[in-house]
């Protein structure tokens, strides 16, 4: 399925190369969901606010603090006049023009929500401009929402993605257990070898397939199965062409002798604060021909092995159907029903299933927040962003989920090519794809309404919960199907296909953001503009300023240690000649400190440790620059030094002023337009008292909103 061109038609179907013997292998995922199990729907127990605390706050803190208030609530006063002025008049503009093969789709919804759309755009803005391929599509809005994050189509290219897993698991293993293991090429051939022939020497009854698939695949092209590490070599010149080559799930749990897999829709509704949905239903993609496990007899039946549609469509056997139980394409919860009248617990396949799209989405959700920053740069005029993702997913035998690949363009046509008689093809509508994706695309545009944005600030105090509090009313109301707040007509929709999954369920997961947090350390210094790769003086600065140089690390083998990690990722990454360092390869140095430093295992440990011990510096530093004044040696090497070209406004909002884990999630700032990363870490929105501390309430984001 596509990242770089827009899932839609089908292509003639490639054969699948011949390979040799046949086995079967599960033994790598008997873990699915990892541990950690959700809670049943419903069980999920609301957070509560902790009581307030009796500790008394210096006078400028409460000062601070009140005048916060204040201003918070004219602004609320004045937004919900001028929201009720609009309440009447008001129609949300939505901009189709680069909605390509959505864009029919897309015309059933703004229909329905009776909103207005520019098809061929408009010289105004608008409120939603929908994107077909990517955030680039032509040029980015200064305002509103667009339907793609930047970065998102290259995250989710096999090979990035399989990288940012790798981080996962080389971190939490266990909970990362639901994506195959995999190997990238042409880097990574000796390791696959050399891992697979240990495998095999540990325990001979392990006879596995593997899947190659090219990075830049989609729609099942040049995709082929292999028994062992040589046939690589034999069947293509993959030295020059990247790829995955991947443990094949050779037990897949099969309907009517048939494999098939699960597109399901998520929602990423925002970043800053991390908010995700998932669809209540999805499709299920049949293959057209009876599944046999994998063998040299069969490798090269693509009807048997790829569950494509793309593909499948052209198979003599593929089932058109207008009944969303039957056929070659049915809706995921006709499944679902399928599987319950046989007994299997399908709560729990749901469970592991929102576990799994929550943990995929954290492994995307550092480098999202580089790119974020370099695009849309906090305190420039730009949109904010949301995003429906494609998880293609397998169900094993046993159950457990295997999240296969993420589309950041997964197809939303809802109509397919149909041979009408012999030679001529027409396109008909396909009824379970329009049931289907049309409400996906509807409740999508009906959670990020303007009307209930604006709502949600206006409404919303800088006092404690009081984001937490607006955000569930809203979710609620949602959920309750209230009116559109900008129709002015009172219609009764029906409760959202979209369910939150995130921040809903925080509490779970927020250990894994320990990546998210080396991300934003990675952001502060990274200081110019524009950039994704930090610098040799950025790397020593933080070095310097969190303190991590010692007798044991002198800052001649740190500029070593620098050299030859972003030297050899910058090879990794094609960009031979470049230099600077990416996340990837600061998150290794920072691996590397980690063990050096804490000599224990496990490395998640020794990580959490360093990450703890250099947010600890920073909050420190950032303590003394506001006690201090902004004009200290400190400052100047802690922002300034590395935010030379941000305006004021900007350096304010710099994603580390703060650095306090638990906090962080489900913040959104009242000081920032468009909600930028920065002000989501400081958390002004949910200043709890106990927990204040002098640079949250001093910071200059604050300092200046009242200048
Ligand atoms: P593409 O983007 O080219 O469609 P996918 O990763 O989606 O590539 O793979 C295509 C198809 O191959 C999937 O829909 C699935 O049926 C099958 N497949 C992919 N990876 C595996 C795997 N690890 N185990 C079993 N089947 C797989």
């Amino acid at each position: 399925m596509s990242q770089q061109v827009e899932e839609s038609e089908p292509e003639p179907s490639p054969e699948l190369s011949p390979g040799r013997r046949h086995t079967g292998l599960e033994r790598w995922c008997g873990g699915g969901g990892g541990g950690g199990r959700l809670p049943a729907a419903g069980a999920q127990a609301k957070e509560k606010p902790p009581p307030p605390s009796s500790l008394p706050l210096p006078l400028a803190v409460r000062r601070a603090l009140a005048s916060l208030n204040k201003e918070a609530s004219r602004r609320s006063e004045e937004g919900s006049r001028q929201g009720r002025q609009r309440k009447s008049k008001r129609v949300v503009a939505v901009d189709s023009s680069k909605a390509k093969t959505s864009s029919e789709a897309l015309k059933i919804c703004i229909q329905q929500l009776k909103w207005k759309e520019f098809p061929t755009g408009r010289r105004l803005l608008c409120d939603i401009y929908w994107h077909g391929v990517s955030f680039h599509d032509g040029e980015v809005s200064r305002s509103g929402q667009v339907n793609k994050f930047p970065g998102m189509m290259e995250m989710v290219r096999k090979i990035n993605f399989s990288r940012a897993v790798r981080t996962m698991q080389e971190l939490f293993p266990d909970e990362y257990k639901f994506y195959p293991r995999s190997w990238i090429l042409p880097e990574e051939y000796q390791n696959f070898a050399d891992q697979v022939r240990v495998s095999k020497e540990n325990d001979s009854s392990w006879k596995p397939t593997f899947i190659v698939k090219p990075d830049g695949g989609s729609q099942g092209d040049g995709i082929y199965l292999i028994k062992d590490s040589n046939d690589v070599r034999m069947l293509a010149n993959l030295h020059s062409k990247p790829a995955v080559v991947q443990e094949y799930i050779s037990k897949p749990l099969l309907i009517d002798k048939l494999k098939f897999d699960i597109r399901l829709y998520v929602l990423l509704k925002s970043l800053y604060p991390l908010e995700i949905y998932i669809a209540k239903d999805g499709l299920s993609r049949f293959c057209t021909e009876p599944y046999q496990e994998p063998s040299s007899k069969n490798f090269h039946r693509v009807f048997m092995h790829l569950t494509n549609y793309s593909l499948n469509v052209h198979s003599g056997n593929f089932i058109h159907s207008d009944n969303v139980n039957t056929g070659s394409k049915r809706t995921f919860s006709s499944i679902l029903a399928k599987l319950s009248v046989r007994g299997y617990d399908v709560k729990k396949v749901w469970s592991d299933i929102i576990t799994l799209v929550i943990r995929a989405i954290i492994a995307l959700v550092p480098e999202l927040k580089v790119y974020h920053q370099t695009y849309i740069p906090p305190g420039k005029p730009g949109p904010t962003c949301f995003q429906i993702l494609g998880f293609d997913i397998l169900l094993m035998k046993n159950m457990k989920p295997v999240l296969l690949e993420v589309n950041a363009n997964p197809s939303m046509r809802i109509e397919h090519e149909q041979e009408v008689s012999p030679g001529v093809f027409e396109y008909v509508s396909s009824p379970v794809d329009e049931e289907i994706k049309v409400a996906i695309i509807r409740d999508t545009l009906r959670l990020v309404d303007p009307a209930l944005k604006k709502n949600n600030h206006n409404q919303s105090h800088p006092t404690e919960y009081s984001a937490e509090h607006a955000r569930e009313e809203i979710i609620e109301a949602e959920a309750q199907g209230m009116a559109d707040p900008l129709s002015g007509t009172e219609q009764n929709w029906s409760p959202l296909c979209l369910k939150q999954v995130y921040p809903k369920y925080t509490r779970q997961f927020s250990y894994l953001l320990i990546v998210e947090r080396i991300a934003l350390l990675f952001i502060r210094f990274l200081g110019i503009k524009g950039t994704m790769k930090l610098g040799p003086t950025g790397f020593r600065t933080f070095i310097r300023t969190c303190k991590l140089s010692s007798t044991n690390l002198s800052m001649a083998s740190v500029d070593i240690l620098y050299i030859d990690i972003a030297r050899r990722w910058n090879i990794i990454r094609g960009e031979r000649g470049e230099s600077g360092m990416c996340l990837q390869a600061f998150m290794e140095a920072i691996f590397h400190l980690a063990q050096r430093r804490y000599k224990s295992p496990p490395l998640r440990e020794q990580v959490e440790a360093l990450v703890n011990f250099c947010e600890y510096q920073l909050e420190a530093l950032d303590e003394k620059h506001f006690l201090y004044g902004r004009a200290t040696t400190d400052q100047r090497s802690g922002f300034a030094m590395h935010q030379p070209e941000r305006p004021r406004s900007v350096t304010a909002c710099s994603p580390a002023a703060s650095f306090n884990p638990k906090r962080r999630a489900n913040l959104g700032c009242r000081f920032c337009r468009n909600s930028h990363q920065c002000c989501s870490v400081i958390g002004l929105n949910d200043v709890r008292p106990q927990r204040v501390k002098l640079t949250q309430i001093l910071h200059p984001s604050v300092m200046w909103y009242f200048m």
